[in-house]
């Protein structure tokens, strides 16, 4: 590596982790801070997925950061357009923006022993930090299906989160593959336009009412002036979520009631008990996202949609053959496959002492200490690491606990000179005691099969409990479950794959 550019913290990444960390420490006084962002903007997934319909299922006053309240949210459900620009005059309003350098990705992140260093290698020059932080995202790399043929398709092919608003839809013939959460927001979107959609639906998804509703004028101005209102509404957000979590984790029998609500909506939505029948599901509410719509069902008993209760098997060259062995021409194909959740690229590129790269020490499965830090990794710190994500409240809210834990460590190591590691012991413990509560939620006893499960299917994704538990072990910076480690005597000088 040649000159590389020195700062005392790095950060990968400027959705709401990287910026909401870039925030914390500016405002604790830590400056020398460098952001590294593939992309030309902030907002990660807000500025990704611009797909038709795109918009949070958390409602807004409690999805979003609580140093930065915005009275001027337009809706409980803020589109996508809305929590873009939010994120973007947050990086401007708290002064993150002269930190950050756009397009510059990182390829390879090594620790180096000899100079107690990370040294880092993006595509636009290499930097050395003594503390890195990752916060890349775990719903940030598209995930394609490896589908014979697909290669070979004459039409139009993308991601959701990679719209391709050059591609018109109308009086297209489009296959459109899963039907997650992004699914159900753009198919009801799209297909008044199309002028066919076949839906292909491995499992159907619980699918909830959307209590979404425009605030009134008087509300925002309230919301304004008043600010004690908007705490107010954002405690009893926070309060009314933080009750689900009960059914999820402790008791999944007391889903049932959901079940029967999400049913009453089934049966209102879609007459023709035919179709219905394909669109219940057969777990436990809760196994998998539970998704909220008003507009997905009935868009799918219009007469141009066709719902594929089967994956998608095959692509030939102007069709898609499904895996009942039904084919069907169409021009476009949309997936909404979700994306690379226990498997994230950035695992293949950080090597931590030893040269062992983060991808092998989850060789079993991801884990880290309280979901941010790893053993044999010093100095490093993950946002929204193994099981930090939620099944019924807003990921923003986890994202700021591991924040004011990782702004306490940065400081412990600007006061005392250490490089810190946790011990493997305390990654172990931690790790076990999260695998142990996993036993009884619903998504382990709820009989699905979903995206919060790696291959061996443990469920390295979610947290098995509730959010103020996991604040309060986050709440400081505990030095006795890491070790120091010590100048190396000597070592050879290292290279960043
Ligand atoms: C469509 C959609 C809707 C969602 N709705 C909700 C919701 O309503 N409520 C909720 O709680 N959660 C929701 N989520 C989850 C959401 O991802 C999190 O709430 C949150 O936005 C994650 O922020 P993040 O900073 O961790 O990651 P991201 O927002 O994914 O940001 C990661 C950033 O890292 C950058 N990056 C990645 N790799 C590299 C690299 N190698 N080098 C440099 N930069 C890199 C990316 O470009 C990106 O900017 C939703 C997710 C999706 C996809």
């Amino acid at each position: 590596m040649t000159s590389p550019q020195r700062t005392k913290v790095l950060i990968i990444g400027t959705g709401f982790a990287g910026l909401g960390m870039a925030v914390r420490l500016e405002q604790a006084g830590v400056h020398d801070v460098v952001v590294l962002e593939r992309a030309g903007e902030v907002g990660g997934t807000w500025r990704d997925n611009t797909y038709p319909g795109a918009a949070c299922d958390v409602p807004s006053h409690l999805y979003s950061f609580s140093f930065a309240p915005n009275p001027d949210w337009s809706r409980s459900f803020s589109p996508q357009a809305e929590i873009q620009q939010y994120l973007e005059r947050t990086a401007t309003d708290f002064g993150v923006r002269p930190h950050i350098r756009f397009h510059h990705e990182v390829q390879g992140a090594a620790w180096d022993d000899l100079d107690r260093c990370w040294r880092v290698r993006t595509n636009g020059g290499d930097f050395a930090a003594e503390v890195l932080i990752s916060a890349t995202g775990a719903l940030s790399d598209p995930s394609l299906p490896a589908l014979p043929g697909l290669d070979r398709f004459e039409g139009t092919v993308f991601h959701s989160a990679r719209w391709r608003h050059d591609h018109d839809l109308t009086a297209r013939r489009v296959a459109v593959v899963g039907t997650g959460a992004s699914a159900i927001q753009f198919v009801p979107q799209i297909q008044p336009d199309v002028a066919h959609l076949t839906v292909f639906q491995r499992t159907p998804p619980w699918i909830m009412p959307r209590w979404d509703r425009q605030f009134s004028s008087v509300e925002r101005w309230a919301f304004r002036h008043l600010p004690l209102v908007q705490r107010l509404a954002r405690t009893g957000i926070y309060w009314g979520r933080e009750q689900m979590v009960a059914g999820f984790v402790l008791a999944p029998n007391m889903m049932r009631a959901a079940e029967r609500l999400a049913r009453r909506h089934l049966a209102r939505s879609v007459p023709d008990p035919e179709l219905r029948a394909r669109l219940t599901p057969d777990y436990r509410i809760g196994c998998k996202r539970i998704l909220i719509s008003n507009d997905y069902l009935p868009a799918l008993t219009r007469p141009n949609v066709d719902l594929v209760a089967a994956g998608l098997a095959e692509v030939r060259p102007r069709s898609v053959v499904a895996a009942d062995g039904t084919e069907r021409e169409v021009d476009t194909i949309i997936f909404g496959t979700g994306f690379h959740v226990t498997d994230i690229p950035v695992a293949d590129r950080i090597m931590g002492r030893d040269g062992v790269a983060l991808k092998d020490h989850w060789a079993e499965g991801m884990k880290a200490y309280k979901g941010t830090a790893v053993a044999g990794f010093p100095n490093l710190f993950l946002l929204v690491g193994p099981n930090t994500g939620l099944g019924h409240s807003s990921q923003v809210f986890m994202i700021e606990s591991q924040i004011a834990y990782v702004r306490d460590a940065v400081q412990h190591i600007d006061r005392t000179g250490d490089v810190v590691e946790v011990r493997r012991d305390a990654e172990t413990a931690w790790d076990d005691g999260v695998q142990r509560a996993m036993g009884r939620t619903v998504w382990t006893t709820g009989g699905c099969a979903s995206w919060y499960l790696d291959d061996r299917g443990r469920n390295t994704t979610l947290w098995p409990g509730t959010t103020w538990r996991f604040r309060h072990h986050t709440a400081r910076f505990d030095a006795d479950a890491y070790r120091v480690i010590e100048p190396a005597p000597s070592a050879e000088p290292i290279t960043v794959g």
